[in-house]
């Protein structure tokens, strides 16, 4: 395992399935003033539908089902994004559930605390350690990969 400092301002992820975008903008609406100090990032619609409520600047990707999502999973692997809010459908199957999946487990892979449904994401929001530094582990690649290096000769 290795370890990477988050800093105090953390780069958060948004993204909501359609039926549960309102429900991401009345928690980020609640949660305004503390997302103003973080790095947002969201995909395509979820970005520009808070951006508007919100007035505050988000990067957006692709929408979900055209990249997003996968565009999202590559920031988490890369390191850059830290934190996951993914209010995601439970009661409707998606075009891309492949990559709905691939996302949430690259955040599992990556030690991200990820947030599935407003009580978490409540939870998450008002930990000290939003503000804080904190030392995240992760897999050692170099030891991943030179172990699979050994396994394919
Ligand atoms: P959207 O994508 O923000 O472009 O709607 C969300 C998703 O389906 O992953």
């Amino acid at each position: 395992m290795k370890e990477i400092s988050l800093k105090p301002r953390k780069h958060i992820a948004l993204i909501a399935h359609d039926n549960n975008k309102n429900d991401l903008l009345a928690w980020a609406k609640f949660n305004q003033g503390t997302l103003a100090l973080h790095e947002l990032y969201a995909t395509g619609t979820t970005g520009a539908f808070l951006e508007e409520a919100l007035g505050i600047p988000i990067v957006k990707f692709m929408s979900g089902p055209l990249g997003g999502d996968q565009q999202i999973g590559a920031k988490i692997a890369e390191g850059v994004i830290n934190f996951l809010v993914f209010f995601w459908d439970p009661l409707e199957p998606q075009p891309h559930d492949p990559d709905v999946k691939a996302l949430l487990r690259l955040a599992v892979l990556w030690n991200i605390p990820t947030a599935n449904n407003r009580a978490t994401a409540d939870f998450i929001i008002s930990s000290p350690l939003m503000v804080e530094e904190y030392l995240r582990t992760t897999p050692d690649l170099d030891r991943y990969i030179q172990s699979h290096r050994r396994i394919n000769k």
